[in-house]
C-alpha cells in the first residue's frame, strides 16, 4: 500500500554569496546560496508547497549550512544589490556560525576536539 502523497523536491541554485573560507576545503572557495522546496502531490492532481528550505553550500566540497527565511531574505537582497555578501556583517555572522558548526563536524577525535575548543570531551 502506497501512501497517498508523493514528495517531490526541487532544489534552485540561487548563485553566488561570496568567498569565504571552507575547513571541509582547507582553503577559501566560493559559497552559494540555494532554496529546497519539497511539493506534496495529493492523488497527483493537487500540489502543496509542503516545505521550504535555504541554505548557502560551499561550492567545491557542498557543505551545506541551513538559513532560516529572514537570514534567507537578507542575503538575497544584498546579494541582488551589491553581487555578494562580501564586506558586510552579514557574512562575518553567518559565517561565524558555519565555522563553528564545521569544526564540530570535522573533528570527530577527541585530540582534535581540544586543539579548537576547551571543551571537555564526552
Ligand atoms: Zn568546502
Amino acid at each position: 500500500m502506497g501512501s497517498i502523497f508523493n514528495f517531490e523536491k526541487f532544489a534552485e541554485n540561487l548563485g553566488k554569496v561570496c568567498q569565504c573560507y571552507c575547513y571541509q576545503c582547507s582553503q577559501k572557495t566560493t559559497w552559494k546560496f540555494g532554496k529546497l522546496t519539497e511539493w506534496a502531490r495529493l492523488f497527483s492532481f493537487k500540489t502543496i508547497p509542503f516545505r521550504k528550505e535555504y541554505f548557502v553550500f560551499c561550492e567545491p566540497c557542498g557543505d551545506d549550512h541551513e538559513l532560516d527565511s529572514y537570514e534567507f531574505k537578507r542575503i538575497e537582497s544584498i546579494v541582488k544589490s551589491l553581487g555578494s555578501i562580501d564586506d558586510t556583517n552579514v557574512k562575518e555572522e553567518l559565517f561565524n556560525r558555519i565555522h563553528k558548526s564545521q569544526l564540530e563536524n570535522t573533528c570527530t577525535s577527541p585530540q582534535e576536539w581540544n586543539q579548537i575548543s576547551d571543551k571537555e570531551p564526552s
